[in-house]
């Protein structure tokens, strides 16, 4: 007897081949009907008789396409219609509200295969993608995603792909990027021409997939150094591309999960803990990791076997903070200054993405930069919103959200606003998401911070808005990415956010939901003398930190004194961050200025080369986590010499006990168990790890970021979950 049932697929289905793999297993197995893209899922009516409809089912979880990530299969009866074959139905036909944009997806293996197969029509052909993987986001002009609406539309397909792409049981079957060296893009010059640069020390700009690299020898010292001098770039850490997961692991440590990772089809940058290499010391200084990522785009494939055996920097293309260069002209102007060679190409890209960056954090991915690969992959929420909703997330590390019903789509991470580029950049991408997702919002989240620069925009645009407490969102945000029910207490231990009663926030307890929070307790207040300065000269803190905790400060810095006469009018914080800065200080590790949160990083790469240490003392006092007798043991172990690595450990064994304390307490006054964490510290790897060991050997349930980043980059998911907390109590 025929039977006929509605499949929904939810998961990572979406431009990665999924449908066309649907096709090829109804084909095969005699079922009719047809499959087609819904918001975030695919959404498949089978007919057949009931063994066969099982098979089908069977194999959709089973045989899916390598990008594809099948979370849940629901299927429900419904009435025969006597479908006669198998279609692929238009996105467009079947879709109702929201639309989703796949990310971009690292060439898959058998593309490689291909490129590589010297009797191939694509042979080393640098533009080489199937249905399961190429870009997707980076030249999307419009919804829904067809050729038409992607910067391919101007490449007009020869015979060969048009048959190709036609063919149901081919793996180019409506792969909308589809090009061959007749038909498709070039590149502006041979890739053997830019190798030679390289090897030779040289600087290129490389096009990529959502933008620009800078790329030269990553074992030579010289070509880093240099490279680092022409983008005005002091110490942060350079990533470095190579060719596979073992050429990565002579780079740093990599468990399986970081292996993993790395040769997903997201193919982040992930952050493992540096190796003794041939590594150029300027690579990535005074910090503990290396950032690596493999070729992920035939391009690279290319690039990295005509340099056997040559890690290769690959960073931003871009000067100091600016946005990277993603049009030809812009890059051109830019980055020729820059690079000895430019490699372009003539596929448009329509949007910036920049790489993923990805650490290992308890066997599981902790998400530090949402980019390439990730976004802006719908993200299921635990909550509903009947009012389609815009978040603009903060200031640093910006990124916003589409939430409507239980969907939420975060953009790929745009950087810091301050840049007036970055922040045209960001609002030419708010609109353009809005069109794609076909999202028009009727509210607007932001933070409550009066000078974000998304605080105003907001304010332009003539919708209710909720400003929401950056520690709240962070909160909510952690709590919607574990999918949590019912109140839980949450530590947001961060750089920065206006707490609205005129101190500075950082280093909180909170207590409650998504829909409303109260400060538990917080780090000890000091006052944080320059504001935003303070971030860039830690010494600052230092001064704070000492004066507040009665010990000399004169000898910190040539001008202590007059910031010590700054303090009393100073607008106080509890930032978590900025304590990190006055240690490292104290701890004899960073002196003159810096780029925000790199002090926490040294003293994080010294702590995790120490031995354990037992905790400095601390005192709870009332609501504050007081850290001034810390401080002067902290004072005491540098007058001693003690070593900067032993300062360290022991300053984070203080915070983990400090934390754990406290929620202890807190916990057992208010009949709770869930921890959430949350915040820029918490990319820290010790503590992410730490914490939450501690937490459950106090009987509590930590969780950690998973889907989203701990910093910023999280905020407008969390201020999503806020929304819609808020509708459902009305
Ligand atoms: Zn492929
Ligand atoms: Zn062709
Ligand atoms: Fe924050």
């Amino acid at each position: 007897m025929t039977e006929r049932l509605r499949i929904a697929v939810e998961g990572v289905v979406q431009g990665v081949g999924f449908r066309p793999f649907v096709f090829g297993l109804a084909e095969r197995l005699g079922v009719s009907g047809f499959v087609t893209n819904r918001t975030g899922d695919v959404v498949i009516e089978a007919e057949a008789e009931r063994p066969t409809l099982e098979r089908f089912l069977l194999e959709l979880r089973t045989n899916a396409p390598s990008a594809a990530r099948v979370d849940k299969v629901v299927a429900t009866p419904a009435e025969v219609v006597g479908d006669q074959a198998f279609r692929i139905a238009d996105s467009d036909v079947e879709t109702v509200g929201a639309a989703a944009i796949a990310p971009d997806v690292a060439t898959c293996a058998d593309c490689v295969a291909e490129i590589l197969d010297a009797t191939a029509r694509r042979h080393h052909y640098a533009f080489t993608s199937c249905a399961a993987c190429g870009p997707r986001l980076t030249i999307v002009t419009s919804a829904p995603y067809d050729r038409a609406r992607t910067t391919m539309a101007g490449f007009a397909m020869c015979e060969a792909c048009r048959a190709e792409y036609e063919d149901p049981s081919d793996r180019r079957f409506h792969a909308q990027p589809i090009a061959c060296p007749a038909c498709g893009p070039a590149l502006s010059a041979p890739i053997a021409t830019v190798a030679e640069t390289i090897r030779s020390g040289g600087i290129v700009a490389i096009k990529g997939l959502g933008g620009y690299h800078l790329a030269c020898d990553a074992t030579n010292e010289t070509a880093v150094a240099e490279l680092r001098a022409r983008k005005h770039r002091d110490a942060k850490p350079f990533a470095v591309m190579v060719i596979d997961v073992d050429a990565a692991g002579e780079l740093g440590e990599l468990d399986a999960v970081g292996r993993a990772l790395l040769a997903s089809p997201a193919a982040p940058i992930v952050l493992a803990p540096k190796r003794a290499s041939r590594l150029a010391p300027s690579v990535a200084p005074g910090v503990g990791d290396v950032g690596v990522m493999l070729a992920y785009t035939p391009l690279h494939h290319l690039l990295v076997r005509a340099l056997p055996n040559l890690p290769l920097v690959m960073t931003s293309g871009n000067l100091s903070d600016e946005p990277i260069a993603f049009r030809d002209d812009d890059a051109c102007d830019r980055l020729g200054p820059i690079a000895d060679t430019l490699l372009t190409h003539n596929r448009p890209i329509h949007m910036r993405c920049e790489d993923s960056v990805v650490r290992v954090i308890e066997g599981a991915p902790l998400i530090l930069r949402r980019a390439r690969g990730y976004a802006p992959a719908p993200e299921r929420f635990p909550l509903q919103m009947a009012t389609p909703t815009l978040a603009l997330g903060g200031h640093l590390k910006a990124a916003f959200a589409y939430g409507t019903g239980d969907i939420a789509f975060v953009s790929p991470h745009f950087g810091d606003l301050d840049e007036l580029s970055a922040y045209e950049a960001f609002v030419a991408g708010i609109e353009h998401f809005g069109r794609l997702h076909r999202v028009t919002p009727k509210q607007v989240v932001c933070d409550l911070h009066p000078d974000y620069a998304t605080t105003r925009f907001a304010e332009t645009l003539g919708l209710p808005t909720i400003h929401v407490q950056h520690h709240h969102a962070h909160f909510a945000s952690a709590f919607a990415d574990a999918r949590l029910h019912g109140p839980a207490l949450g530590v947001i231990f961060d750089g920065a956010g206006y707490g609205g009663d005129g101190t500075i926030w950082g280093g909180e307890i909170l207590v409650g939901d998504p829909a409303s929070v109260w400060r538990a307790a917080h780090l000890q207040t000091v006052p944080q003398p320059g504001g935003d300065r303070a971030a860039i000269e830690p010494w600052r803190m230092a001064v704070a930190h000492l004066a507040a905790a009665g010990e000399a400060y004169a000898d910190i810095h040539p001008d202590a004194d007059k910031v010590a006469a700054l303090l009393p009018r100073a607008t106080r914080t509890s930032s978590a961050g900025r304590l990190f800065d006055a240690v490292a200080v104290l701890a004899g590790i960073v002196m003159g200025s810096q780029y925000e949160g790199q002090a926490a990083m040294m003293l994080e790469a010294l702590a995790r080369g120490a031995e354990p240490e037992p905790a400095y003392p601390f005192e709870l006092a009332g609501d504050e986590l007081v850290v001034a007798p810390m401080i002067r043991a902290i004072v005491r172990d540098a007058r001693k010499h003690v070593a900067p690595a032993r300062i360290a450990r022991r300053f984070h064994t203080t915070l983990v006990e400090m934390i754990g304390n406290a929620c202890a307490q807190l916990a057992r006054g208010e009949g709770l168990r869930d921890v959430v964490l949350s915040g820029g510290v918490f990319q820290n790897a010790i503590l992410a790890t730490e914490v939450p060991a501690k937490l459950r050997a106090l009987g509590l349930v930590p969780h950690v970021h998973r889907r989203m980043p701990p910093n910023d980059g999280g905020l407008a998911f969390g201020q999503l979950a806020v929304a819609a907390a808020r509708e459902g109590v009305g």
